[in-house]
């Protein structure tokens, strides 16, 4: 018999599965010469401003998400992918129309590449493929930051230092996305099925080669209340910035097609956090980042009903806010940010515990 926690987190992993449903088979055919998405906007880069490229490559998708683990409660960036595998040369060929958009800006430039996958997965992109476009990167002297994202799984010290070796003194960054530093709420809330312990490696082997963590801190995953949510992030990012991360990027949930938060808040039953609780975290990464971490949270669907939202009059003011804290790091943004609808966050904060009660 499994103990009641392994039971709780295989009615998770079903509803998970559930769903995603057929929507995997229904995926669309791609170019697969194209990236998913390419763009460019102004960003941290170390200690300066600059402009940031991102990339993100079509690819089949994360393996945690194909399997019959059936992927996070959130995402459904699978659905985004491809329904086969680029080759090589596709994947070098999305790279090179992505690159393009970089002609004639000058330093310090950033890319960040993401794969809604893992950049180091070589099921998902071929090693040649990867050299070839770490290769053209290591050849443009503006390029300043390299951001790759991976699964703690892949990150080996092998691959560490042929990226170091390769990137030379640039300033080099693997996205992880943590979610939580509490391995049941990754565990059960999340269904991500890493733990903290193999986090932390991670963070050594790169460390190792001086390759910084960027971690990805999730706000209010599905069954905690926005109080609880809001602890937890705050958690994360006080555990994070101990393990040695260099950077937090904090993701308030938005609700995605075809997950199971969506049919949490079909029902009901999910709220994406308050604007209000993604300032007190940023707020709280701040003063525990004291300057020697930088702290960012470029939020997905932010003012809309399926992303991080307030009332709809404050929302345009917030989010402007966390774009401009995120770029200058100036906490004092936030102080002159007021609204009716704060009462209203604060009573839930205080009272939803009991509210979910009486309403059950
Ligand atoms: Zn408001």
């Amino acid at each position: 018999m499994n103990s009641p926690l392994e039971q709780i987190h295989d009615a998770i992993r079903h509803a998970t599965v559930h769903a995603r449903g057929q929507s995997i088979n229904r995926r669309k055919a791609r170019d697969p010469t194209r990236p998913a998405a390419a763009w460019v906007a102004p960003g941290r880069i170390g200690q300066d401003q600059g402009k940031a490229l991102s990339i993100v490559l079509s690819t089949i998708g994360c393996a945690h998400a194909r399997s019959d683990e059936g992927g996070c409660t959130m995402c459904s960036y699978l659905l985004d992918g491809s329904s086969t595998s680029p080759s090589s040369e596709d994947f070098y060929n999305q790279f090179q129309t992505a690159m393009a958009k970089l002609d004639g800006l000058p330093a310090p430039l950033s890319v960040k590449i993401y794969t809604s996958g893992s950049f180091l997965d070589e099921s998902e992109i071929p090693i040649e493929a990867r050299n070839k476009i770490l290769g053209d990167l290591s050849s443009d002297t503006r390029i300043r930051e390299v951001v790759l994202e991976s699964r703690p799984e892949y990150i080996e010290e092998s691959t560490m230092m042929h990226i170091r070796e390769t990137l030379g003194d640039r300033i080099v960054e693997l996205g992880i996305g943590l979610e939580s530093s509490n391995d049941t709420v990754r565990f059960l809330c999340i269904n991500k099925n890493f733990d903290l312990k193999s986090f932390k490696e991670s963070v050594q082997s790169a460390k190792n080669h001086d390759i910084g963590i960027r971690a990805y801190v999730l706000l209010k995953p599905p069954f905690l209340t926005e109080q609880s949510a809001l602890i937890d992030a705050q958690n994360t990012v006080t555990d994070a910035i101990f393990m040695g991360v260099t950077t937090i990027s904090l993701n308030p949930v938005n609700v995605q097609r075809n997950t199971l938060v969506e049919t949490l808040w079909e029902k009901g039953k999910f709220r994406p956090p308050w604007l209000w609780s993604v300032v007190e975290v940023l707020r709280h990464a701040h003063e525990s980042a004291k300057g020697k971490v930088n702290v960012v949270c470029d939020p997905v669907a932010a003012g809309k009903i399926r992303g991080t939202h307030n009332c709809g009059k404050c929302d345009s003011a917030v989010v402007e806010a966390i774009r401009a804290f995120s770029l200058t790091q100036d906490v004092h943004v936030f102080d002159n940010l007021d609204c009716d609808c704060k009462t209203l966050w604060k009573h839930t904060l205080e009272h939803e515990d009991i509210s979910l009660v009486i309403h059950k």
